[in-house]
């Protein structure tokens, strides 16, 4: 276990400024471009796997890291550069944390690095979960798995809908039902191998923000995967449906499901996104309120305008705070008691709404231009109250684990 230190060490600080240098030198000269064509940045996550940072190997490096800082530090400065753009580079993360937290060490091996492709020819996977009848509501899932004996198939059939790099993926992470008696306790998640038959994308949608990273409906007709695409194996599978059922027969006590698995993971990792969001918009408000001069004077001379700065950066140093303890715990293997990470996400999500709102402010008309970056910042950081578990997803798990009720 790693002692909890607010000094970076030296490999951590190199870390920070390399990632620092690709999110300035590469993405951020980009964000404007790719967030108008609402496109895929492919050559840019090509950019990101010539250096090392888009590949399996960059992301267990800083899986091994004892104090749990490096996913974070590097989410940061990605979104610090670009929202839209940092998504396309990390998105795939999601599908492997799906693998990491479900398979087994064959699947590990087989399928993630089939996420990433290489350098030369670069790839990216989806984790599909939510569907349009069932997004906060994860019980309500209706996508079916069954099974075939006789071929050692599964078959999948439903209509998955918001998946980042839906469609365009490599390769899929799909949760689904195995068991409708069981609610969430009967889902499963399953690989879908590249060019299966019967994996279509449906709409893609046009966004407010992150516009630069893909958004898709994945619509599963008939699809047929082979047994080891159970992640986990079918042994595992009915071990843990035969304890559901015992459990479900003696009034239930609650389990975790293959797709909170994985947002439980992942979470401080994706409020360190919407912390780099909300310094980026920080720092730009600042660097204006020093120049732009109104009355005779900076508007920074105003307490008006330098305390709303004052808590600006407060509120980002403070949402950091909660995103490197939620880290450092999970790390560290402590549990999360009174939902660290929930609490990380919901503090840094809120924060990246109102500080690139107030930078908006700060920046006046300009602000309120494409001809300044705060604009595309703010339509950016909205996403972070929705996904990955909405504001009022978070304080429910909150407010549930800290009471020990249902709360509704
Ligand atoms: C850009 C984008 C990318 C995404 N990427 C992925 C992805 O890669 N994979 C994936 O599986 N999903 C993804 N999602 C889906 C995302 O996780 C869901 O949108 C999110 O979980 C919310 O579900 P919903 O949109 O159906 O909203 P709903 O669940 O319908 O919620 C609507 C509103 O009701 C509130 N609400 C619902 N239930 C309660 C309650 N019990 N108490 C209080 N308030 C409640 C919500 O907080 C929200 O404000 C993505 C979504 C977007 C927009």
């Amino acid at each position: 276990m790693s002692e909890f230190a607010f000094d970076l060490n030296e490999d951590q600080k190199a870390l920070r400024d390399w990632i620092h240098g690709f999110a300035a030198d590469v993405i951020r000269p980009a964000a404007a471009e790719w967030d108008e064509r609402e496109e895929t940045p492919w050559p840019v996550i090509q950019e990101a796997a010539k250096i090392g940072l888009y590949s399996l190997d960059f992301y267990a490096q800083q899986f091994f890291d004892p104090t749990g800082l490096g996913i974070p530090m590097a989410m940061e400065e990605l979104f610090w550069g670009d929202a839209g753009i940092a998504l396309s580079i990390v998105g795939t993360g999601l599908a492997a944390v799906g693998v990491l937290a479900n398979g087994t060490e064959e699947q590990i091996g087989t399928w993630i690095p089939q996420m990433y492709g290489d350098a030369d020819d670069v790839k990216v996977a989806a984790f599909c979960s939510s569907e349009p009848d069932a997004g906060s509501d994860v019980a309500a899932m209706r996508t079916r798995a069954v099974y075939d004996e006789a071929a050692d198939e599964w078959v999948l059939n439903g209509t998955k809908t918001w998946a980042t790099n839906g469609g365009i993926a490599n390769v899929h992470v799909v949760v689904a039902v195995v068991d409708p008696e069981l609610g969430s306790k009967g889902h499963a998640s399953f690989i879908i191998p590249p060019d299966t038959p019967g994996l279509a994308q449906g709409q893609k949608f046009k966004k407010h923000g992150i516009r630069a990273s893909h958004t898709a409906e994945v619509v599963l007709d008939g699809v047929r995967v082979p047994g080891h695409c159970l992640l986990g194996g079918k042994e595992k599978l009915d071990e843990r449906l035969a304890r559901a059922r015992e459990r479900a027969k003696k009034g239930g006590e609650r389990v975790k499901n293959a797709a909170m698995a994985t947002f439980e993971a992942s979470r401080p990792a994706v409020a360190a996104q919407a912390v780099g969001i909300a310094r980026a918009a920080y720092e730009v408000a600042l660097d204006y309120a020093k120049t732009r001069v109104q009355f005779g004077r900076p508007i920074i001379d105003n307490q008006g305008v330098a305390f709303q700065l004052a808590d600006m950066r407060t509120q980002v140093d403070a949402a950091r705070l909660l995103v490197w303890r939620a880290s450092w715990m999970a790390a560290s293997g402590k549990p999360f008691d009174s939902a660290e990470g929930s609490m990380s996400k919901l503090h840094a999500g809120e924060t990246a709404k109102s500080v690139t709102a107030q930078a908006m402010q700060i920046l006046g008309g300009n602000g309120y231009t494409r001809e300044y970056p705060v604009e595309r910042m703010h339509r950016d950081a909205a996403i972070y109250s929705i996904f990955e578990g909405t504001s009022e997803i978070q304080r429910l798990v909150i407010a549930r684990t800290i009471s020990g009720t249902t709360i509704r």
